[in-house]
C-alpha cells in the first residue's frame, strides 16, 4: 500500500480551487492550499535529516496548520504524537521522554518551558505554531517548495502514536499504522454513506481520535469541506449547523445543545448524519434529541487502540443505549472468563480482531503480549453484552468492574438507576477498597437545578430497586464530576478523592 495522504489525496475533489478547510472567522483554505502547504512542511520535515521512523510531537491549538502539521508528518514518512493542549509539565515530561521524538512542535507561549522539557528528553529541534498562522514552523515552511512526492510506505509503517486518555491508568503510546487508519476511514466512508456534498461542522479537539482520525479522516477520504471551530460552543455551532451536513461530538455536546433554548428542528433541518462517540450517550439525552430535532444521534465506539469497532447502522433502527453492530471487516466478540464466546445477554469482556487494530503499546512489548489473545483479538478493556439482534452494549470498563463481598458489580447499571431518580442529572459510580469487603459502592450525584436530595432518600430509594449488595453505601453530591477533555468521566479523580471515605462506611 502507499501513504494515507496519498489514499486522502487520490479523492480531494477535481477542482481544487474548492474550499477544504473554512475557518471559524472565515478564512478559507482550497485543496491547493492544504497539498501546497503540506509539502512545504513534509520538506521542511525531509530537510531536516530526521532519523528514519522519527516521531513528531504536537502540542498546539487547533488550526488548519496543526491538521496540514499532521498530513506533512504522513506525506514525509514520521509518525505524528498529538498531545492534549491541557497537558502540563510533569505530563509532558513524561510522553516527551517515553516517545523520544526528534521534532516538537508547541505553542510559542509554551516554548519557554516545554522546550527545556523536550531538549531534556533528548529532542533535536523545537518549532512553534499557534492558532493565529504565527510561529518558527511556518516561517522556516515558507521558504520550501510546495511540491513533494509523498513517501512510499508500508502497511505496517506507523502513522501516528496516540497516547490513550489514561482515565483508568497511565497513558500508554498505542502505534497505529498507515493500514490501519486508512481501512477504517474507508469503512466508515461507506457505512456512513459519505455523500460527494457533505460538509462536516468540526468542533472536536484534533489531538484525539474521535476529531483528528474519525471526523478530519472522514471529510478528507470523501473530498468534503470543513469548517473549523476552535472549540465546541453551542451558540457557535447553533449558528454555523445550517451550513453543514454532518456533525460529530462527545455527548457533552448533545447535552449542552439540548440545554439551549436556541436549539431546535430547523437548526438542524440540513444535517443528515449526527455522530456520537468517546463516552457513553445517555439514553434520555438520545430520546430528547429525536424529540426536540426529529433527527436520531448515531452511536458508535472505538478506541486508539482500534480505531472505530462497532456503529449503529446510516439506514437500519439506531438503537440507543447501544453502540450498534461491529463493523464490516471487523470481528468483535463478547467473552466470559474461561474466554467462551457469551450467549446473548450475557455480559463479559470485549475484543476485537481486524485491520484496524493497532500494532502494539509503545516500547511496551509484554504489555502488548498481554493484551492480545492467543487468537489474535486485542481485549479492549471494555466490559459488556450483545443483544438478540447483534447490537452491542457497553457496560463499563473492566478496571472499573467493582468487586464488593465477592459480588461483581457493574458501575454503569447501578448509574442507570440513579439517573432514573429525580432530580438526578447524571451520576457516577465507583469502587473504594473497604477493609472486609474488598470494595464499596460509592455514587456521586450531579443534582438537576432546583433539585434538592438527600443521601438517605438515594439509598432508600436504590434500595427499593436493586438488589442490596449493589446499593451505594455512600452518596455525594457534586456541581459536576471531573471530566477529560473527551468528556469521559474520570473515575481514577473520583477514586483519589473519596478514597478515605469507606474507612465510615458500614457494609451490611
Ligand atoms: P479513547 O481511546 O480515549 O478513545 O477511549 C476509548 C474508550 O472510550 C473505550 O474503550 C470506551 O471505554 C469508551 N468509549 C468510546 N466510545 C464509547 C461509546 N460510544 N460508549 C461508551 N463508551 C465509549
Amino acid at each position: 500500500m502507499s501513504n494515507l495522504y496519498a489514499l486522502f489525496a487520490a479523492n480531494f475533489p477535481a477542482d481544487r480551487s474548492t474550499c477544504c478547510i473554512e475557518t471559524h472567522d472565515g478564512l478559507e483554505y482550497s485543496w491547493h492550499d492544504v497539498e501546497h502547504a503540506s509539502a512545504r512542511m513534509a520538506n521542511l520535515l525531509a530537510s531536516l535529516a530526521l532519523p528514519a521512523g522519527s516521531r513528531i510531537a504536537v502540542q498546539v491549538e487547533k488550526s488548519p496548520e496543526a491538521l496540514i502539521l499532521y498530513l506533512a508528518t504522513l506525506r514525509a514518512g514520521f509518525t505524528f504524537v498529538p498531545l492534549n493542549t491541557a497537558y502540563r509539565a510533569a505530563e509532558m515530561a513524561y510522553f516527551l521522554n517515553d516517545a523520544k521524538p526528534a521534532l516538537l512542535v508547541c505553542a510559542p507561549s509554551t516554548f519557554g518551558w516545554i522546550s527545556k522539557l523536550a531538549f531534556a528528553a533528548g529532542t533535536r529541534q523545537v518549532f512553534t505554531l499557534d492558532d493565529q498562522r504565527q510561529g518558527s514552523l511556518l516561517e522556516r515552511a515558507a521558504a520550501q517548495p510546495e511540491s513533494f512526492e509523498t513517501v512510499a510506505v508500508t502497511d505496517d509503517h506507523l502513522a501516528a502514536l496516540l497516547y490513550t486518555s489514561g482515565t483508568t491508568g497511565r497513558s500508554k503510546g498505542a502505534m497505529l499504522s498507515h493500514h490501519n487508519l486508512a481501512t477504517n476511514a474507508q469503512v466508515l466512508q461507506q457505512y456512513w454513506h459519505w455523500q460527494a456534498d457533505d460538509v462536516l461542522l468540526h468542533a472536536l479537539p484534533l489531538f484525539h481520535i474521535h476529531g483528528l482520525f474519525v471526523a478530519c479522516h472522514g471529510a478528507l477520504l470523501n473530498g468534503s469541506k470543513m469548517i473549523f471551530l476552535p472549540r465546541f460552543d453551542s451558540a457557535t455551532v447553533i449558528r454555523q449547523l445550517p451550513r453543514a451536513t454532518v456533525f460529530m461530538g462527545v455527548p457533552t455536546f448533545y447535552v449542552r445543545l439540548l440545554a439551549d433554548p436556541a436549539f431546535e428542528r430547523s437548526t438542524c433541518a440540513s444535517i443528515r448524519l449526527f455522530v456520537s462517540g468517546s463516552a457513553p450517550l445517555l439514553l434520555d439525552t438520545f430520546d430528547s434529541f429525536i424529540a426536540r430535532t426529529g433527527k436520531t444521534i448515531l452511536e458508535r465506539y472505538g478506541m486508539s487502540e482500534t480505531a472505530m469497532m462497532t456503529s449503529n447502522p446510516y439506514d437500519g433502527a439506531r438503537v440507543g443505549g447501544t453502540v450498534g453492530l461491529p463493523l464490516p471487516g471487523i470481528t468483535v466478540r463478547v467473552v466470559d472468563e474461561q474466554r467462551q464466546v457469551c450467549a446473548p445477554g450475557v455480559i463479559g469482556a470485549i475484543e476485537v480482531r481486524g485491520p484496524n487494530v493497532f500494532k502494539g503499546y509503545w516500547q511496551m512489548p509484554e504489555k502488548t503480549l498481554l493484551e492480545f489473545t492467543d487468537d489474535g483479538f486485542f481485549v479492549t478493556g471494555d466490559v459488556g453484552c450483545f443483544d438478540a439482534q447483534g447490537y452491542l452494549s457497553i457496560v463499563g470498563r473492566s478496571k472499573d468492574l467493582i468487586i464488593s463481598g465477592g459480588y461483581n458489580i457493574y458501575p454503569k447499571e447501578i448509574e442507570s438507576f440513579l439517573d432514573e431518580l429525580d432530580g438526578v442529572e447524571e451520576s457516577a459510580v465507583i469502587g473504594v477498597a473497604h477493609a472486609d469487603f474488598g470494595e464499596a459502592v460509592v455514587a456521586i450525584i450531579v443534582t438537576a437545578k432546583g433539585a434538592t436530595l438527600t443521601e438517605a432518600g438515594v439509598i432508600a430509594a436504590m434500595k427499593a430497586s436493586i438488589a442490596n449488595f449493589k446499593v451505594p453505601k455512600q452518596v455525594h453530591f457534586v456541581d459536576e464530576l471531573p471530566r477529560n477533555a473527551m468528556s469521559k468521566v474520570q473515575k481514577n479523580v473520583l477514586r483519589e478523592r473519596y478514597q478515605l471515605v469507606p474507612e465510615v462506611v458500614a457494609l451490611p
